[in-house]
């Protein structure tokens, strides 16, 4: 089984859904760097202070940051069995600094999993999310209702829009996309264990997939 796994993808291509699928099936601690600014964002933590000025207009927030906190968190007890990162790296210089923390765990990525989806159908899907406010998981007002309106299957939460999925907030990730992390494909394809999906295939057939490469099966 492959244990120390990036999920990579354009937001909106379903990343956080696999996570959710993935870390149930398989147990392996999930560290979403955007959940991770997301939570210090609601406790007004300096971090938190910090990161939502960018968050909240599409940018990234910077790398010395984001690669600070997810130093402190793979040192961490329960990622020594395996990890599985969301949404990092993003940029060259956060993959650099992944591999040098690697290294110096004496681990190595074991597989890069991408999911890629059409640009339209990116819009519509993040124009129609909704997330629940307490646990995070993902909903969609038209694919993925909850089966009581605004309320979390899992937890009972309130289900709200999140601040950076507008119109125009999209765009500025897309370019942050496009520009900043696509290139990382380039950099693992090198690496040899990058293997690209494709996210518009509806989340239950894109498991399969998933489960299959985690497994090692494919
Ligand atoms: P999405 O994949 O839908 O864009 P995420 O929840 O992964 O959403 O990230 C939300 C926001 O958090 C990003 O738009 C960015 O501002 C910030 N962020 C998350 N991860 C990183 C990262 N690795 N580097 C810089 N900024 C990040
Ligand atoms: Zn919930």
């Amino acid at each position: 089984m492959k244990t120390n796994i990036i999920l990579m993808g354009p937001p909106g291509a379903g990343k956080g859904t696999q996570a959710k699928l993935i870390i149930q099936e398989f147990n392996l601690p999930h560290i979403s760097t955007g959940d991770m600014f997301r939570e210090a964002m609601k406790n007004a933590t300096p971090l938190g202070l910090k990161a939502k000025s960018y968050i909240d207009q599409g940018h990234l927030v910077p790398d010395d940051v984001t690669i600070g906190i997810v130093e402190e968190r793979l040192a961490q007890d329960d990622c020594k069995g395996g990890f599985l990162l969301d949404g990092f790296p993003r940029t060259i210089p956060q993959a650099e600094a992944l591999d040098k923390m690697m290294a110096k765990m004496h681990r190595k990525i074991d597989l890069v999993i991408d999911v890629e989806t059409p640009k339209e159908e990116l819009i519509r899907r993040i124009s129609g999310r909704r997330v629940c406010k307490s646990c995070g998981a993902p909903y969609h007002v038209d694919t993925m209702k909850p089966k009581v309106d605004g309320v979390c299957d899992i937890c009972g939460g309130p289900l709200m829009q999140r601040k950076d999925d507008n119109v125009e907030a999209l765009e500025v990730r897309l370019n942050h996309y496009e520009h900043e992390t696509k290139p990382l494909l380039d950099y693992y394809k090198e690496a040899g264990n990058l293997v690209t999906l494709d996210g518009s295939k509806g989340k239950d057939l894109l498991f399969v997939e998933v489960k299959e490469l985690i497994r090692g099966e494919r």
